[in-house]
């Protein structure tokens, strides 16, 4: 059967009718990759799969909410939708409205924001507002002026965001066969952290302690329920913008980091409910081990993320090192948008092109140098 997006994939566990007029692009199904040379390069002793994101229609996992979200406006009659973004909120709202055939204003923070990410919103046609803010001043923005206007606030204090958001976890049960026995990722405003334990936590029976293995027999199981446990959540922040480490809110964010460039996270009590219930923690990164973990990542896997996507994995680096994940452990790590999105980023931290003449023994000479 063809793939038509997660809402029609996951239509019995969200909150949509035969009749709404679910607006797709095909996102969801991501592949869950095992990494196969980092386990060796690192030296541990575990099972590293990716669940890449950046594959999503919009090059990030904003389009699992966005499905969502937008599908609940248009069904709600909406005409336009506002979002504030570090970036890729914007590009994906601006995607569904064009799909949706509805208006959609975005404000994004002067200067902070990746080329690719303000080259799609600039392309769908949305109108695009940069202020002289940051995101968390955009995102007070947004919802004071939702309330005035007829607009549908698409952010993830959007509750239909998260209940999109939360497929992930549906999709790498379904992948393993089970929960991981970790999963790692990045938390900016951390919406995304709180999606996946929210689909985590209706794949389980929370009834019982012993219902552990029962696999749906028994009585208290919710239907869906199709793992044996939930993950250990582990939340990871850039080390200028990491609010959850510091225990309050963080006034002037800055991390190269740009997705997760936040300092006032909407999803706060959600997030540390997340890492609490889970047996969880956070852990901050600094620039120089994010960029690092980027280009681990891009070298030996082939994969390409976005810095802030590695962010993830940068933390689950230092874990391994302070020996917090039990040897033999499933590990999965959300790679939350494609490395495509921040071109300049990647290039000033690569080595530059080798520039000889149009001729064939400079050539060769150069390869054998490198051969
Ligand atoms: C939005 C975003 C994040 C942060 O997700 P939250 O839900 O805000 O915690 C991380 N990485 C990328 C690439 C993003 O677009």
């Amino acid at each position: 059967m063809r793939y038509s997006g997660l809402i029609e994939k996951y239509r019995d566990r969200l909150p949509v009718s035969a009749d709404t007029p679910v607006i797709s692009l095909g996102e969801g199904n991501t592949p869950l990759i095992e990494l196969r040379n980092l386990p060796r390069i690192l030296g541990v002793d575990a099972q590293l799969f990716v669940k890449f994101e950046g594959l999503n229609p919009t090059g990030s996992f904003k389009d699992r909410g966005m499905t969502m979200a937008v599908t609940k406006a248009v069904e709600g009659g909406a005409k336009a939708i506002i979002c504030a973004s570090t970036g890729n909120t914007s590009a994906s709202a601006a995607a569904y409205a064009a799909r949706a055939n509805i208006g959609c204003f975005v404000l994004i923070p002067e200067g902070k924001i990746a080329l690719g990410k303000l080259a799609q919103a600039m392309m769908h046609g949305s109108t695009v507002i940069q202020i002289q803010g940051n995101f968390d001043d955009g995102m007070r923005l947004v919802q004071e002026l939702a309330q005035d206007l007829p607009l549908s606030l698409v952010n993830s204090v959007n509750p239909y965001r998260l209940q999109g958001q939360k497929t992930i976890a549906f999709e790498i049960i379904e992948a393993l066969g089970d929960a991981p026995d970790y999963h790692v990722l990045p938390v900016g405003n951390a919406g995304n952290i709180s999606g996946h334990w929210m689909g985590y936590s209706e794949s389980v029976c929370l009834q019982t302690e012993a219902c552990g293995l029962c696999q749906g027999a028994c009585p208290y199981h919710p239907a869906k329920a199709r793992a044996s446990k939930r993950p250990v959540m582990v939340g990871n922040q850039a080390a200028g913008a990491a609010p959850f480490l510091r225990g309050e809110m963080v006034k002037h964010p800055e991390t190269i980091a740009t997705a997760i460039r936040i300092g006032h996270p909407m999803s706060w009590n959600l997030a540390w409910a997340a890492v609490r219930e889970s047996g969880g923690w956070f852990n901050e990164c600094s620039d120089a081990e994010i960029l690092a973990a980027q280009a681990l990542l891009a070298k030996h896997e082939g994969v390409f993320c976005e810095p802030s996507s590695a962010t993830g994995f940068a933390g689950l680096i230092q874990d391994f090192k302070a020996g917090r994940i039990r040897s033999g452990s499933t590990v999965v790590i959300t790679l939350t948008g494609h490395g495509l999105k921040d071109p300049d980023t990647a290039i000033a931290q690569s080595s530059k092109p080798h520039v000889v003449a149009a001729e064939r023994g400079a050539i060769a000479d150069l390869i054998s140098r490198h051969l």
